[in-house]
Formats: structure tokens, sequence, C-alpha cells
């Protein structure tokens, strides 16, 4: 692929034509806020906090829009591009709880503790599913953003709960559209998009119906991409640690780290490098591992059904009695069904035992659940 070069805050910079100015000042670490900007989605260009300065160019073009060309001069950071991204900011938080970013005991407070600020409990920065993980705070600090001096609005709008995986609530939206772009781009199934115009604009499902009733897949690939609370998990714990595996599910082989804290998974999210996913996840994959993992209700013990009930058995009882049942029967009476949700070594036995004990190749797992 042919190469330019060019300076961006005097350092140079080699990338493949056709990279952006964004991606060209990430290349070599140079930090330049953004909030719409998603790495493996078209570019939006909606929060025009990616302004620049290029020399022989007017006004102060857009870095995830803007191709960068051979020979091209590049400034991210000047007193009046960082007043035109506070002012970018500002608009995108006059109807955003921005109590969370201006109050200077932020960072001191745990979620437990009690609120000094005279705000109300649900405008709490704690209880936030977002808080200290949120881009919108990054980016706050970036521009050293304390006070609000546009009007505020905050909206009043019910959260969406109908999801059993993520809530989406829409108080706490920038509308950026990384979950519309997420949803079309990604899934391919455009279950949302960008409703209304104006002040009355918001993320929204065919005919404004819950996302429960809508055609979403649940696969959260617009979830993990929201910079902030708006579509948040349902179950916020934070993992103390992450083990890389791959999904037991299907044959796609989705590779994925699993969070562990206290000895139990609570938490799943793609991996990035993943050849066969790359970061990406069904609902499934996503959400459909940890509860089976630590469910209660998993059978520790073989049962065997004697008149009609399903009776506690020893292993001895159960192998004897399975043995005994299958000697009755021969190659294509039989079919094996294994289960996604026991370990790929177990499911590798089985087939084995099917077709070289059994002499049957009526098996099957996929991701039957
Ligand atoms: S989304 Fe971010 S900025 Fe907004 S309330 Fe939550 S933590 Fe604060
Ligand atoms: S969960 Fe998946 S299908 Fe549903 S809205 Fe989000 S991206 Fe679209
Ligand atoms: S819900 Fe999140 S990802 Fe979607 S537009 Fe709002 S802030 Fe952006
Ligand atoms: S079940 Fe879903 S997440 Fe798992 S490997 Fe298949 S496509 Fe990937």
């Amino acid at each position: 692929m042919d190469k330019i070069t060019l300076t961006i805050d005097g350092k140079t910079v080699e990338v493949a034509s056709g990279a952006t100015v964004l991606e060209a000042a990430k290349s070599v670490g140079i930090y330049i806020p953004t909030l719409c900007y998603f790495e493996d989605l078209e570019p939006y260009g909606g929060c025009r906090l990616c302004v620049v300065e290029i020399e022989k160019m007017r006004g102060m073009p857009i870095a995830c829009t803007t191709p960068a060309t051979d020979g091209m001069v590049v400034k991210t950071n000047s007193p009046d591009l960082l007043n035109v991204r506070r002012t970018a900011l500002e608009l995108l938080l006059s109807n955003h709880p921005c109590e969370c970013l201006t109050c200077d005991r932020r960072k001191k407070c745990g979620p437990n503790d009690i609120c000094l600020r005279s705000v109300g409990v649900t405008d709490r920065c704690a209880l936030c599913p977002s808080n200290g993980d949120c881009e919108l705070q990054k980016v706050a600090e970036y521009l050293d953003f304390h006070e609000m001096r546009l009007p505020h609005n905050p909206r009043e709008y019910p959260v969406d709960t109908s999801n059993p995986f993520f809530v989406l609530d829409r108080n706490k939206c920038i509308l950026c559209a990384r979950c519309v772009r997420a949803c079309n781009e990604i899934t391919g199934v455009g279950a949302i998009d960008m409703a209304y115009r104006g002040s009355q604009m918001k993320v929204a499902t065919l005919g404004d119906k819950p996302l429960m009733e809508s055609i979403c897949k649940s696969c959260g690939e617009c979830m993990v991409r929201c910079p902030v609370g708006a579509l948040a998990p349902k179950d916020m714990s934070r993992p103390d640690s992450e083990v890389k595996t791959t999904c037991p599910y299907c044959g796609v082989g989705c590779e994925m780290y699993l969070g562990i804290k206290d000895g139990r998974i609570v938490s799943v999210r793609g991996d990035k490098e993943g050849k066969a996913n790359k970061s990406r996840l069904c609902v499934k994959g996503r959400f459909g591992i940890k509860e089976f993992v630590h469910s209660p209700e998993r059978l520790t013990k073989p049962l065997i059904r004697k008149n009609g009930v399903l009776e506690e058995a020893t292993w001895d009882e159960a192998l004897n009695y399975v043995a005994q049942k299958l000697a009755g029967f021969t190659g294509d009476e039989i079919a094996v069904l294994a289960s996604a949700k026991s370990t790929n070594e177990d499911n590798y036995v089985i087939q084995k035992f099917a077709r070289a004990v059994l002499h049957t190749n009526n098996v099957d797992h996929c991701a039957r659940l």
C-alpha cells in the first residue's frame, strides 16, 4: 500500500494512503479527543471534538473525516482549538446530567459515600454505571471542564429496561450514534436509528417501541460502543482479572475474555485480536455464559427416570443403565446430542464415543442450549 508522510504537532508521521488525520495522529500516540469516533465504525463527524488546524486549509476541519495527504502540516493543540472543543462539549452536555463532571469531589467519592452535593439521587455520578470508565468524563478532564456556561435542561425520558441484559437510558445519551452505526454496520440488524429532529432527537426503535418489542437481537454490540452510561449492562460487576478463552457455543470460534471476581465469572468481552470475531460477539457469547456456569440448577449427579419421575442415581448405576439400553441398538438407530455448555474436550470425547464405539455419525452439538 502507498505510504504518505505528514507532520502533526511537529512530528513526522508516515501512514498508509487513505488514513484520516485522526488515524495518523493515533498511530504516533497523539491524543485528539473524540466521542462519536469508534475504530471499527465508519467516521461520523458528529461530536466535532476532533477539530484540528491544517496549514493552507480554511477553518478547523474535523480530524476523523479528513483524509491525511502527503506533506500536510497539522496542529492538534492550540488555545483556539481548545476553546472550540470546550464549546462543543458544553453543547453536548446541555441536556446531560453534568453535575457528575463539575463536582470537585468526584474523584474522592466511593459508591457508598453520602453525596455532599444538592443534586437528586439519580444524578449522583457514583450511581451511573459508567462512572470511572466514561469517555465523557475523560474528555471533560482533558478539556479541563469544570463549569457549565450554557443553559442546562436535563431530559426526563423513562429508562428502557425491557432488554434482559442491558438498559437504554436516553437521559445520559449524547447522540453520538455509535449504537445506531454498530447495529447497522456490524450486526446488519438496523433495530435502532436516530429519530426525531432538533432537541427531540433520540435513539429509537421503529415506532419508538421498547427494545424488546423491536427486531433487536440483544447482541450488545451497541452497548459496548456507547461512550457513556446510556447503554449499560444490567449487571455492572467489574472484574479483578480476565482469562482469555473461546466461546463454546458455535463453530465460529469467537475469542473472548472472561472477567473474574471472587472466583466467579462476572463479565465477558470480545477479544479485539480474535481473528474470527475482531471483538464482536452474539447474544449467546456475550450474555449466555456467566449464568449457566454458576447456576445452582446445574446437575451435579446423574438422574434416572423411574415411573415417570427423575431420581438421583450413582454414576455406576447411571452408566450401567445407559450401557444396557444402548446395547439394544446399532448405528443409525442411535443419535448422540452433546451440549455447547460442556467443554470442547468433553464434546470431542462424546463424538469419538459415538463414532468409534456406537458406530453412528449422528452426532450434534453446534450452539444447542
Ligand atoms: S455517562 Fe459519564 S458523564 Fe454522564 S453521568 Fe455517567 S459517568 Fe457521568
Ligand atoms: S443489541 Fe444488537 S441488535 Fe440490538 S440494538 Fe444493539 S446492536 Fe442492534
Ligand atoms: S445511546 Fe450511547 S452510543 Fe447510542 S447515541 Fe446515545 S450515547 Fe451514543
Ligand atoms: S455463539 Fe456467538 S459469540 Fe459464540 S462463537 Fe458463535 S457467533 Fe461467536
